[in-house]
């Protein structure tokens, strides 16, 4: 099926899309669940993706001067564009990435939401201000805005396919810049969904927003065309050969890579509720979720509680491809071997298996992964240690919240986590310690759900911020602007100026900051 088929049969007016170059390479993205083919895309070559970049460096311009009022409108026609058709798209992505269809309309309106508030926000966050000029140019006026970049270049990955890219998307296209988009090659159809949307919705600045397609090449030629910005979403060993790309052109780059995000269960915690988010948390997208509950340390009070009820709540946990599954497939067959290395190592070193485990009834073939939970996995391990992208949970016994602090942040990651705990001073005191970009108290995940608070992580999950005013300025470089309002009698940046004036001024410094000490 060519592109213009696919997207005929995804949306009627979403029509004319992707591909507007001779490209003769084609690959397929298929439904993981039951290997139909889901659309036939092109493979964008160096060419392409220098013409695509061309067009939307033209776009730029034009969606630039349309200011943040008009950008605001077009953004707005967009979201109620995807707002309409949530149920058409959730299709593609149940389709396309594996995960039930009411999960992808979560993962949709959380996407919606955050146009809505990048868009509402941008002209407060970005627009100009005057700021103070401080005592040496009291004569001055002073002026701060934050200018688009220009083009940004975005690599998204395949397990939150409409969420994850629009975390870029939205803020950059809200700064004034336009995008063009790299689809993981697992979900390209997604990818072509969502920008052929754009040309339906706002045609007259379709190209502020367009896509290419292929593999790891094409996003490599997108780093290189060169854009102004790189916003790259996947792995950290990807994110490296990225970042090496990019430096070729100075390029700069955003980094959202993976995690192993843990859950700390202290002694006054609502274990029942404790469990509940780390199920959804470790288990929810067939765990391919990278702010995703990978680790739990409960404290010796509540551990036996909290394992009984984890084994309770996932007993009732079902993978499939029906509508009342819990979770799909792994998206991407290959992932599997990595979830079985991490489960036969904890086995192999000890842990105790609660559900799931190495053998042949965890992996029952078809690309699903049971639900695992492993119970005193040695920290050492691969399944501690590793991101293993899968619904799977360690579950380790601790002395105290101090002690499962300690754990959790002895990781080269630092995406984000969890805390549960009755105490709010505790618990905001632990959030605060805690080595990662963001920290749910009470719950999982929900800062993503949160528009202004920024996204992103420190150590090896990466650096730079989507969502959020953080998110705004990170497609944006500062301008500053003086104004001289009047002159001084002296003016001590001039040749001209008297012999005294330093001595005047070194006093005056004296007076004003001499006192500290
Ligand atoms: P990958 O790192 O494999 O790929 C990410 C993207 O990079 C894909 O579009 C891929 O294209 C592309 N790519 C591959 N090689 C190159 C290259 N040499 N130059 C430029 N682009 C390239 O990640 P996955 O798609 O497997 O996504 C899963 C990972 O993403 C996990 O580690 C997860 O934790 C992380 N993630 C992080 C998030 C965050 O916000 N911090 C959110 C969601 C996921 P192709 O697929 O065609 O190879």
């Amino acid at each position: 099926m060519s592109l213009a088929e696919q997207m005929d049969t995804v949306t009627d007016d979403a029509a004319g899309t992707v591909d507007r170059h001779d490209t003769s390479q084609t690959f397929e993205s298929t439904d993981p669940a039951t290997g139909a083919v889901v659309g036939v895309f092109p493979v964008h070559d160096a060419d392409a993706v220098a013409e695509t970049v061309q067009r939307a460096r033209a776009a730029a311009e034009a969606w630039g001067a349309l200011g943040f009022e008009g950008r605001k409108q077009k953004l707005a026609a967009y979201r109620g564009y995807l707002a309409r058709r949530m149920h058409e798209l959730a299709d593609l992505v149940h389709r396309e990435n594996g995960k039930p269809h009411a999960d992808a309309i979560l993962e949709i309106t959380l996407a919606v939401d955050h146009l809505a508030w990048a868009a509402g926000h941008a002209r407060k966050a970005l627009g100009p201000r005057r700021v103070n000029p401080g005592l040496i140019a009291a004569n001055h006026a002073a002026y701060l805005e934050y200018q688009p970049l220009g083009v940004i270049g975005v690599i998204g990955p395949w397990n939150y396919p409409v969420f994850t890219p629009m975390g870029s998307i939205a803020y950059a296209l809200a700064a004034g810049n336009a995008v063009v988009f790299k689809p993981s090659e697992h979900t390209p159809a997604i990818g072509a969904w969502l920008a052929a949307a754009w040309r339906a919705a706002v045609p007259e600045v379709a190209d502020a927003f367009q896509v290419v397609t292929g593999f790891g090449d094409t996003g490599a030629a997108l780093c290189r065309v060169p854009v102004d910005k790189i916003a790259f979403t996947g792995s950290a060993p990807t994110g490296k050969k990225v970042m090496a790309t990019c430096a070729e052109t100075l390029t700069p780059v955003l980094m959202e890579l993976g995690g192993k995000d843990a859950m700390i269960v202290d002694d006054d915690a609502d274990v029942v509720a404790a469990a509940d988010a780390a199920v959804w948390g470790a288990m929810s997208n067939a765990g391919q979720t990278c702010i995703g509950i990978e680790r739990v340390y409960a404290t010796s009070a509540v551990y036996d509680r909290f394992v009984a009820e984890v084994t309770e709540q996932v007993r009732k946990l079902r993978p499939g491809a029906d509508d009342e599954a819990t979770y799909g497939p792994m998206t991407m067959a290959s992932q599997i071997d990595v979830v079985k290395r991490h489960v036969q190592d904890a086995a192999t070193a000890g842990a105790r298996v609660v559900t799931g485990g190495p053998d042949a009834d965890a992996f029952p073939g078809e690309g699903y992964v049971a639900p695992t939970v492993l119970l005193d996995v040695p920290e050492d391990s691969s399944a501690v240690k590793e991101e293993t992208f899968g619904p799977t949970l360690t579950i380790t016994r601790v002395r105290d919240a101090e002690e499962a602090l300690q754990r959790a942040n002895d990781t080269t990651y630092g995406l984000a986590g969890s805390i549960f705990s009755a105490s709010k001073d505790k618990a905001m005191d632990l959030a605060r310690r805690m080595r990662s970009g963001m920290t749910s108290i009470n719950s999982v995940l929900t800062f993503a759900s949160v528009p202004a608070l920024p996204f992103g992580g420190v150590g090896d999950s990466g650096f730079g911020r989507i969502h959020g005013e953080d998110g705004l300025k990170e497609f944006t470089r500062a301008k500053a602007i003086t104004r001289q309002r009047m002159p001084l009698p002296v003016n001590l940046m001039s040749f001209g100026r008297p012999e005294k004036a330093a001595d005047a001024l070194a006093r005056v410094m004296g007076m004003l900051h001499g006192r500290h000490r």
